[in-house]
C-alpha cells in the first residue's frame, strides 16, 4: 500500500526538540568514591598470553600492530566486569576488539532488549547509544545501567519528543501509534507498542487497525508500507548513516562485479532497497550471510557490521562502503574502561515515564515470544 502521509514537527508547530544529555565532565566526588583501583595498562608478555584467545577472534580485522594499544584494555575491562558482576551488552554496530572481546551479549536492538530483560548481573553497560540504554533501564529499573558516552546519540531519537506524539493523536484520534526503538523513553512512554527493524510489519499488523501513525523512521515506514495493507501515516526522521546510501552506488558495486550479492537495512531509502537482493535487519542481514554464505557480499548498513562480520566468516569477501554512525564511535576501549571504574554514566529515567514506557516494549517483547 503507497505511504498515506508523512508528518514532522513543523507540521504540528513543537519547537522541542532533541534531549539533554549529561555533561562528562571529570570525575565526581561520589565516583571517586566507589571507584575500583585503577589496573595497569602496559602490553606485557603475560597481557600477551592471557589475551591471544581473544586476538584469536579478531586477527582478520584487527592487524598485530594494533592489538599492543588494546589487549591491555581488554583485560583490565574484563577483570573490573568481573569484579563489578556486569555484563556487557554490545550492537552490531559496535567495532570488533569490543563486539568480539569484551561484550557477553551482542545484537540487534531487538536482542539486546530481550537478553536485557534475562541479564542476572547487577550493573549492565551498555554499548550502543542512548536509547539502548533507557530501554535496558526501563525492563530493569533496580539495576545499574551505564552508558560509558551519554553523548552517544541517534539522528532518529532526536528526530521527535513525547510532546510531537501527542500532537499526532490529537490530529489522527483514534488510530494506534507505533514506535521504532531508536526513540527515548519519553516517545515509548507516550505510545502503544514499540517495534524494531527486525518485526516492523509483524508490529503493525498485530493491531489489526486499518491504518497505523508508524515513528520515527520515514524509510523504515516506507519500507512497511510496501509490505502490508495497513495505511502507514509517517514521521519524518532518518538514520543519518542509512539514508546516505544511493540507488547509483548499489549499481556502480553490481557494474563493478555483477556476480556481487547486496544486502541493505530497511532504514534506507527506497531506491536503494529497490537494488538490494535482500533487505532485513541487521540480525537478518547477518543470518542470511551466515545461511547463503556468498563468495562476495556488499552490507549496506554501517560498516562495524561488516568487520564484525568478516571476524566470524573469514572466507566470505566483504565489499565495504564505509558509513560510520559517529554516535556509535563514541563508545571505546578506554570509556568502557572508565565506566565500569567508576560506575558512569549512570542512566536514569523518571519511574512514571518509564512504567509508561516499559508496557511499549514488553507489548513488543511478548509478541515476539
Ligand atoms: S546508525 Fe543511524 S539509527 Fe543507528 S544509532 Fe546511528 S544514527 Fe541512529
Amino acid at each position: 500500500m503507497p505511504i498515506a502521509g508523512i508528518f514532522g514537527p513543523q507540521d504540528l508547530g513543537n519547537p522541542a526538540r532533541g534531549r539533554s544529555v549529561a555533561s562528562r565532565g571529570g570525575i565526581s566526588a561520589a565516583e571517586r568514591a566507589r571507584a575500583l583501583p585503577m589496573p595497569s595498562l602496559q602490553w606485557t608478555p603475560e597481557v600477551e598470553r592471557l589475551t591471544a584467545h581473544l586476538y584469536e577472534r579478531v586477527r582478520g580485522v584487527i592487524p598485530p600492530v594494533e592489538w599492543p594499544f588494546m589487549a591491555p584494555y581488554v583485560k583490565a575491562i574484563n577483570e573490573l566486569k568481573e569484579a563489578r558482576g556486569a555484563v556487557i551488552l554490545a550492537h552490531n554496530y559496535q567495532t570488533p576488539e569490543i563486539f568480539h572481546c569484551v561484550a557477553d551479549i551482542g545484537g540487534d536492538s531487538l536482542q539486546l532488549a530481550i537478553e536485557a530483560a534475562k541479564v542476572k548481573a547487577d550493573v549492565i553497560v551498555q554499548c550502543g547509544v542512548h536509547f539502548m540504554a533507557e530501554t535496558s533501564k526501563i525492563l530493569n529499573p533496580n539495576k545499574t545501567v551505564l552508558i560509558p558516552d551519554s553523548r552517544a546519540g541517534c539522528s532518529l531519537a532526536s528526530s521527535i519528543t513525547g510532546a510531537d506524539v501527542r500532537l499526532l493523536r490529537e490530529r489522527f484520534p483514534g488510530v494506534p501509534v507505533v514506535a521504532y526503538v531508536n526513540t527515548s523513553a519519553d516517545v515509548k512512554a507516550e505510545v502503544d507498542i514499540c517495534c524494531t527493524s527486525s518485526n516492523a510489519v509483524a508490529v503493525v499488523e498485530s493491531l489489526n487497525a486499518p491504518e497505523v501513525i508508524f515513528v520515527p523512521d520515514q524509510y523504515l515506514a516506507k519500507y512497511v508500507a510496501s509490505k502490508t495493507s495497513v495505511k502507514i501515516i509517517a514521521w519524518k526522521g532518518a538514520c543519518e548513516v542509512h539514508e546516505r546510501f544511493t540507488g547509483d552506488e548499489l549499481r556502480s558495486f553490481r557494474e563493478a562485479d555483477p556476480t556481487v550479492q547486496i544486502i541493505a537495512h530497511p532504514e534506507c531509502p527506497p531506491d536503494v532497497l529497490a537494488e538490494a537482493d535482500f533487505t532485513g535487519s541487521t540480525a537478518h542481514m547477518i543470518n542470511w550471510v551466515r545461511s547463503n554464505h556468498p563468495k562476495r557480499v556488499v552490507m549496506i548498513t554501517e560498516c562495524s557490521m561488516a568487520d564484525n562480520v568478516q571476524a566470524e566468516l573469514p572466507d566470505v569477501e566483504m565489499v565495504r562502503p564505509c558509513n560510520l554512525c559517529p554516535h556509535m564511535k563514541r563508545i571505546t576501549l578506554p570509556k568502557i574502561l572508565d565506566s565500569l571504574l567508576y560506575l558512569r554514566e549512570e542512566v536514569t529515567i523518571d519511574p512514571l515515564i518509564a512504567e509508561k514506557a516499559r508496557r511499549s516494549v514488553e507489548r513488543m517483547v511478548n509478541l515476539k515470544n
